[in-house]
């Protein structure tokens, strides 16, 4: 797509730039903006330093039908092989945070590490179970990312969005964020781009939140193959089932397709062993599911979200 023919939106991202307000590249590789380290180039990729210039920025995509794509951390995606015919935005420069009280409000680009971390720090708990993931907030929202019993869904008060589709700005409290397991609101409707979060927390001591930190870490060091670039765990929980085991009972685990392997310390991960593609990886998660369908009957679903 020859974006500069966008005139609207390429008179928007040239204002937004000239003030300082956000970064662009054209033809650069998706790949390092990702924790799996694959994607091939993308049309535009936007670096947005304020939640103004993200919400100017997408509203401008929508209103001239460009493709966008909002990221974080990157730390659960696949994007193709293929040139991404759009903008890639990337939010992890819009990462202020602030403590009040036990209330927390960050940014959609904050790292969801470092919130627990400020938590901690202000002696307040709920968060311990965000340390070691290596999303940004919004990325958390969206996903609804937990772990080790806690997940975003029960310390989030409100959720800050901007709705491309009819350009206004806006919150839902409590239910209206829709949570589920590994999923929000969010991901129902188009259109609506995650600028920040509250979180409501109690106060605990500090001592005891790091100590619980640090113990999920070093689980997480023990388990999990973070020597690989990967994208945390492929597939979600089936219910009542361990992934991991179900795919190992498959016999999946190590197995391999070009680059792309599932790890022999988790079977619940994919890795990319060096090289892997986007092609890769779909086609030993597509393997993985027959394989496990066929030894116990049960269908898995991949968490990680495909970028087309
Ligand atoms: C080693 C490793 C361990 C992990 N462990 C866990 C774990 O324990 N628990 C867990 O839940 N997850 C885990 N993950 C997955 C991942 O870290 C989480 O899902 C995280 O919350 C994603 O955040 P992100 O900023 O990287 O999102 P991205 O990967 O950048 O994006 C994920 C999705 O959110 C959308 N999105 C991101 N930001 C916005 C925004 N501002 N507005 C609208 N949409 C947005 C994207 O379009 C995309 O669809 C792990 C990943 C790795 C690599």
């Amino acid at each position: 797509m020859n974006l500069t023919e966008k005139k609207i939106f390429w008179q928007k991202l040239c204002e937004l730039s000239d003030k300082g307000a956000l970064t662009y590249a054209e033809g650069e590789t998706v790949a390092p903006y990702t924790t799996f380290k694959i994607g091939g180039k993308a049309d535009l990729i936007i670096k947005v330093l304020s939640r103004d210039a993200l919400a100017e920025i997408v509203g401008a995509a929508q209103r001239e039908n460009v493709k966008f794509c909002v990221i974080g951390n990157g730390s659960n995606v696949l994007f193709p092989d293929e040139q991404y015919d759009g903008a890639v935005i990337v939010t992890t420069g819009i990462n202020s945070c602030l403590v009040d009280g036990n209330r927390i409000i960050a940014d959609c680009g904050y790292s969801f590490t470092s919130l627990a971390v400020q938590a901690q720090k202000a002696g307040l708990t709920g968060l311990e179970f965000a340390y070691g993931i290596p999303g940004s907030v919004g990325g958390a929202v969206y996903m609804n990312a937990g772990a080790y019993d806690g997940e975003i869904s029960f310390v989030v008060k409100k959720t800050f969005y901007y709705d491309s589709v009819n350009d206004m700005l806006g919150c839902f409290e409590g239910d209206e964020n829709h949570f589920g397991y590994r999923e929000s609101v969010y991901q129902e409707r188009d259109g609506l781009i995650i600028l920040g979060a509250e979180f409501l927390l109690e106060k605990g001591d500090k001592d005891a939140i790091s100590e619980k930190m640090q113990g999920f870490m070093n689980a997480r060091r023990e388990k999990q193959p973070l020597e690989y670039p990967s994208a945390g765990s492929t597939f979600k929980r089936a219910p009542g089932h361990y992934t991991g085991k179900l795919i190992q009972d498959a016999g999946m685990k190590g197995y391999s397709v070009g680059g792309a392997q599932v790890s022999e310390k988790h079977a619940g991960f994919v890795i990319n062993k060096g090289g892997a593609t986007s092609s890769d990886v779909k086609e030993l998660v597509s393997r993985v599911k027959k394989a496990v369908l066929q030894s116990s009957g049960v269908s898995i679903e991949c968490e990680i979200r495909i970028i087309e």
